[in-house]
């Protein structure tokens, strides 16, 4: 993708945070060595794919995933495995996509790999002293897998969701052609339900991104809250001013103990850093929160606090005991780490069986990400403490970036939406099924005008989905890039998980 346009223009500030001037357009233009390699693995890919077995289902061969949909892994297209005869259909080798093709500073652009993990990305940016405008809280989410599945943090107040700084991509389509689309130009279509398309129409192989720069330490403060009508009180303020209390917000997100302690937690760039707290040996970051007020990390500290310990997610593997962490090798205590753990578990119902050995009731994974507008918040928070009751829930504030609405994800432009995550099971009422509390969640999001991030398990009826996440407009899509229906369709794809 030599010609990639950027809408982003050259800097003459470069101010922390500030906004790519979007005045001139740019040419981002990869090295000549670059393009002719990444030309070269386009075309590869592309001759596997078509190589693929007609009617075989198709899967990317990915060496890591955030979905929270367990299968078995798919081998890679040639191996011994898979010409053994898999269980799952071989998956498409992606790793020639899987990097920073080129950073142009001047133009505060990146041309950058479909399955490029956000870890890498960011090392390749900051060195820059610049990062991705939106940067997911996970290492090993990749920048196609959070356009594609709608990535979001503490930035998105401010910057919206990554698919805004995406300027162009570069497409595999279902039916088998490799396009360039853009906001304007003729695959726009593709462009605009790339999000929330979750690989079921094409695959990006890589992606314009504009980025914006960095200072080096990020200077935190803990606001904590006893009701959740105040806390979404404070998160409106800070969407109509940029700040809190005076402290400017470049970044904004919060973590709910329960009803009467909540705290939001501002970040705001700076130069300095009187200390710098580090979060990735024996302490764990989302206890801080809770106390003392002020603290301050490194940039690339600041993007991975979550990932160190999963959010809290690590709990139950003891590694937030002080013997077992200082005894967890630092290079395991990470995001991707635990979720192969969980992975494993899955499949092999090890805690099930150890729950029905113990006499304990069965639990229910609940395991999701929703918006709700800022208003109906607080609601949100006092439904999902009645009726689910796990905690912490982490909440992240978000407004799209422009006017544009992108068509198969329904927010809207201007409203601020609260994002709340909760990760983890509870058990079930006697007499009620998996999928009871999960139910509840999405019968509540659309009461209260919101919506859910499709990456972990759905229990929509098929009508029910269509309404929701725009039927009209996918099956359009669908027919015009996946007319032969090569890839799965995004109601099997996330509800029925096939
Ligand atoms: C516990 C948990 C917490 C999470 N928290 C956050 C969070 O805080 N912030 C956040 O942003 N997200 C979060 N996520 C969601 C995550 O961003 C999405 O699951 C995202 O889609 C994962 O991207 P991935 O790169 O790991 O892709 P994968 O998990 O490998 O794939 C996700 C989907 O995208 C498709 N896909 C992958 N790459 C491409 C591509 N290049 N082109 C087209 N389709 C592609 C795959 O086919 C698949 O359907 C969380 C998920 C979990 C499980």
């Amino acid at each position: 993708m030599t010609d990639a346009t950027v809408d982003g223009g050259h800097s003459e500030a470069a101010e922390p945070g500030a906004t790519a001037p979007g005045a001139t357009a740019s040419q981002v233009r990869l090295p000549p060595v670059v393009a002719a390699e990444h030309h070269a693995a386009v075309a590869a890919f592309r001759e596997s794919y078509a190589d693929l077995p007609a009617g075989a289902p198709v899967r990317l061969a990915k060496r890591t995933s955030n979905l929270f949909r367990f299968r078995e892994p798919a081998p890679r297209a040639g191996s011994r495995r898979a010409a053994q005869g898999p269980a799952t259909p071989p998956g498409l080798d992606a790793s020639a996509f899987t990097s920073v093709l080129h950073v142009d500073p001047a133009a505060r652009a990146a041309v950058v790999g479909g399955m490029t993990t956000y870890e890498d990305l960011a090392d390749a940016t900051l060195r820059h002293g610049l990062m991705p405008l939106v940067v997911p809280q996970l290492k090993t989410i990749t920048l196609g897998g959070a356009v594609t599945g709608l990535g979001i943090e503490s930035t998105s107040l401010r910057n919206g969701l990554p698919h805004e700084s995406v300027t162009a991509m570069e497409i595999l389509t279902g039916d088998g052609s490799v396009v360039t689309a853009t906001a304007e130009g003729e695959h726009a279509d593709l462009f605009h339900g790339f999000p929330n398309s979750y690989g079921t129409l094409g695959y990006a192989l890589s992606l314009t991104i504009e980025l914006e720069p960095v200072a080096p330490f990020v200077h935190l403060r803990h606001f904590r809250y006893n009701s959740p009508q105040d806390c979404m009180a404070a998160i409106a303020q800070i969407a109509a001013e940029g700040s809190l209390h005076g402290y400017r917000a470049d970044f904004v997100d919060g973590t709910a103990f329960g009803l009467d302690e909540i705290y939001l937690t501002v970040g705001a760039f700076s130069d300095v850093a009187p200390w710098r707290s580090d979060y990735t040996g024996q302490q764990i970051y989302y206890r801080s929160v809770r106390g003392p007020r002020e603290d301050f990390l490194t940039i690339r500290d600041y993007l991975w606090r979550w990932d160190t310990d999963w959010f809290w997610c690590s709990r139950p593997f003891g590694v937030q005991q002080p013997v077992v962490r200082r005894l967890w090798p630092r290079r395991y205590r990470r995001s991707d780490v635990y979720r192969s753990l969980v992975a494993f578990d899955r499949r092999h119902h090890l805690s099930d069986t150890l729950d029905a050995n113990r006499g304990r009731p069965p639990r229910e994974a609940v395991i999701q990400d929703v918006e709700i507008p800022v208003d109906r918040g607080a609601e949100f928070l006092r439904f999902f403490a009645a009726d689910v009751g796990m905690s912490p829930v982490w909440l992240c504030p978000l407004r799209l970036r422009s006017d544009t609405s992108w068509p198969l994800y329904p927010l809207r432009p201007g409203e601020v939406y609260v994002n709340f995550g909760f990760w983890g099971t509870v058990p079930l009422p006697p007499g009620r099924r998996d999928g009871y509390h999960n139910r509840l969640v999405e019968t509540e999001v659309a009461a209260l005008g919101g919506s859910k991030g499709l990456y972990s398990t759905s229990f929509y009826s098929e009508e029910d989905f269509w309404a929701t996440y725009n039927g009209p407009a996918y099956a359009r899509l669908k027919r015009a890039y996946d007319g032969g229906g090569r890839l799965s369709g995004l109601y099997e794809k996330c509800v029925r998980g096939s």
